[in-house]
């Protein structure tokens, strides 16, 4: 015969004691602090699949966070303990990022649309990446313009690998949901992006006194030789080496050089238009380097576009896209 109870004091006024706060801990935890259906951050209620009058209990498996607002429809709606358990066993958090792959796992995919410069803006721009992560449902900062070329306008985007391929695939078959999407975006063609005008070039420190320069993308015009060759012009290169980057389908060029080499031979490519291909340099080998030059000979920020950490997917657009309204005027 028990004589002492352990069970936690009850209100009998209220009938309903709070949730323990162990639970509302582990349940906050389980949605990523954010309502487990709309993904409102805060503030979150504590609500109970199978009913309270009929539980009688607080248990974390029978509760899901709700927003106030979601708490409400899910009552005056009757959503049901199916639909709440499906939301709790897939909390918005856990869709949202359901699409996320390993950053380097990027492709490159070319838009070409039927705009000039001018008249493309960052309406356009916003309008294009929320079209495509809508159709790809993929999050939007997982669309990034590495690109905005002159011309009938021509996006370069980079989408997880797996959205570029459907991307591409539905473009290919007319999917009638894609153009729907894009209707009045003036979009005119989705492929696989097949040279790049530009040569980006990056600079890093190697050894003692020695950089190393890398070009890319290396098109396929240009041969690694002449490069190499422009390096002579200023001293003898330390090393030599090419990559292909699969993922990207393009080539680098890795020349080390001298300190005084690098410079004369990053001035150099600037200044002439070397087989037709312009070169620009990165920001970080302008500050690395300590160069002067011009600010429409500079690459921003595309290049850190590659990086996950940047979630502005207009950022580097915008930046080219000054660069070539300067080249126009
Ligand atoms: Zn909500």
């Amino acid at each position: 015969m028990t004589l002492i109870k352990t069970e936690a004091p009850v209100n009998f006024k209220v009938d309903r004691p709070a949730v323990p706060r162990e639970v509302v801990r582990r349940l906050l935890v389980e949605v990523g602090h954010r309502c487990a259906v709309c993904g409102e951050p805060c503030p979150l209620e504590m609500a109970h699949i199978i009913p309270w009058r009929v539980s009688k209990a607080h248990d974390i498996e029978d509760l899901i966070c709700l927003c106030a607002n979601c708490h409400e429809r899910a009552d005056k709606e009757k959503w049901g303990q199916e639909t709440l358990r499906e939301y709790k066993y897939n909390p918005w958090v856990l869709r949202r990022h359901s699409g996320r792959e390993e950053p380097s796992a990027s492709k490159r995919v070319e838009v070409t649309l039927a705009l000039d410069l001018i008249s493309f803006t960052e309406l356009d721009e916003r309008l294009i990446i929320f079209a495509l992560a809508a159709f790809l449902d993929i999050p939007t900062t997982r669309i990034r313009i590495a690109s905005v070329e002159e011309g009938s306008i021509r996006l370069t985007l980079e989408l997880p690998r797996k959205a570029a391929n459907q991307l591409l695939e539905a473009s290919k078959t007319g999917s009638e949901e894609l153009s729907d999407l894009l209707e009045g975006l003036s979009v005119q063609s989705i492929s696989w992006p097949d040279h790049f005008d530009l040569i980006g070039i990056k600079a890093e420190r190697s050894g003692e006194d020695n950089v190393v320069l890398e070009f890319a993308p290396l098109p396929p015009g240009l041969l690694e030789e002449d490069l190499v060759e422009v390096a002579l012009l200023f001293g003898k290169p330390k090393s030599v080496s090419a990559s292909k980057d699969p993922v990207f389908e393009r080539s680098y060029l890795r020349i080390t050089v001298s300190l005084d080499t690098s410079k004369r031979m990053v001035y150099f490519l600037l200044e002439h238009s070397f087989c037709g291909r312009e070169f620009r340099v990165y920001r970080s080998a302008v500050d690395f380097l300590n160069l002067e030059v011009p600010d429409d000979r500079v690459i921003l920020v595309a290049a850190e576009l590659l990086r996950p950490t940047l979630t502005n997917p207009g950022l580097g657009a915008r930046a080219l896209r000054m660069d070539s309204k300067k080249a126009i005027a």
